[in-house]
C-alpha cells in the first residue's frame, strides 16, 4: 500500500529561548485537507509551534517536511510564504486605507510591493477569482468598502480571504475567533469548514464551543510544554485525564 505523502511532516523539534525550552520533541503530521485544531493552556509553544513553520523562528533541532520535498528548515521566512504557507495572525492586519477588493487584488499579486500590485492590471480571471473569494467570506456586498470600516469580525473573514487570494496550500489561522461576537464566531466556523477539504488548515483556538463547531470527525492537538499532550477525537481529548489535569491546573 503506498503512503499518502503529508502535507506537513514536523519531526523532533526543539527550541529554547535562553535556556526555557519553549518547543520539547514536538512531532506533528498533517494530511492534505485537513483542518486541525491546535488547543493548549497559555506558554503551551502554540504560537512558536507557528513561527516555526513559517520560518520565523528557527528550531534547534528537528526537520520539517512540506510536501515530502521541501525542507523548511533551509528556507527563510519569504521562501516559504511562496511555498504556499500563509499566516493569519490574532490581531486583523488588514490594509484600512484599502478597499477590501484592493486588500484581496494586494494578496493576489503575491507582490512585496503595494504600490506595483495595485497599478497593475487585474486580469479577467484575477478578477472572477477575487469574486469567488468575496463570496467564500460572505463579503460580496462589501468590496468597495475601506478595510478600516469594517466590523472586527469582518476583518477576520477578509484575512482569510486574502489568505486564498494568495493560493495558500496551508492556512495557519491564529484565534479566529478572538474578540468575536458569538454569531461572528459560528460565521467564523462555518467558513472553516467549507474551506476544510479544499485547502488545508491549522487552527490555534481557545474557545471550546468554537473548537467543537470545528472539529467534528476531525483531529484535535493538544499542546503542553510544548510537547504534544493528546491527539485525536474532540471527545477524547476533552475527556483524557491528562488534559482536564492541564487546563484545570491540578
Ligand atoms: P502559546 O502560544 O501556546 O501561548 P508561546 O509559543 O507564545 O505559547 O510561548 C511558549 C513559551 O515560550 C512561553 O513561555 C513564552 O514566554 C516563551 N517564548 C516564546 N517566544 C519567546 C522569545 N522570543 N523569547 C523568549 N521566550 C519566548
Amino acid at each position: 500500500v503506498a503512503q499518502t505523502p503529508f502535507l506537513l511532516a514536523a519531526e523532533g523539534l526543539n527550541k529554547s529561548f535562553q535556556g526555557f525550552q519553549a518547543i520539547r520533541d514536538l512531532s506533528f503530521y498533517l494530511d492534505v485537507g485537513e483542518l486541525r485544531t491546535v488547543i493548549g493552556p497559555n506558554g503551551a509553544g502554540k504560537t512558536t509551534f507557528l513561527d516555526l513553520i513559517t520560518g520565523r523562528t528557527k528550531p534547534d533541532t528537528g526537520t520539517m517536511l512540506f510536501e515530502d520535498s521541501h525542507d523548511l528548515i533551509s528556507m527563510n521566512e519569504y521562501e516559504i510564504y511562496r511555498l504556499g504557507i500563509g499566516r493569519k495572525f490574532q490581531t486583523p492586519t488588514v490594509y484600512t486605507d484599502h478597499t477590501v477588493y484592493e486588500n484581496l487584488v494586494l494578496s493576489l499579486a503575491g507582490s512585496r510591493s503595494v504600490w506595483k500590485s495595485l497599478f497593475s492590471k487585474v486580469s479577467p480571471d484575477q478578477k472572477d477569482r477575487i469574486y469567488e473569494i468575496l463570496k467564500t467570506i460572505k463579503l460580496q456586498d462589501k468590496a468597495d468598502w475601506k478595510g478600516g470600516a469594517l466590523a472586527h469580525g469582518q476583518k477576520q473573514w477578509l484575512e482569510i480571504g486574502m489568505l486564498l487570494a494568495q493560493d495558500a496550500k496551508l492556512l495557519l489561522v491564529d484565534e479566529p475567533a478572538a474578540g468575536m461576537t458569538d454569531e461572528e464566531t459560528y460565521r467564523t466556523g462555518e467558513l472553516l469548514l467549507s474551506l476544510a477539504g479544499k485547502h488545508t488548515i491549522v487552527v490555534i483556538e481557545h474557545d471550546m464551543t468554537f473548537v467543537r463547531q470545528i472539529s467534528q470527525g476531525r483531529r484535535v492537538t493538544v499542546l503542553h510544554q510544548g510537547h504534544v499532550l493528546c491527539e485525536g477525537a474532540v471527545d477524547h481529548v476533552q475527556n483524557d485525564e491528562r488534559v482536564i489535569e492541564v487546563y484545570l491546573g491540578r
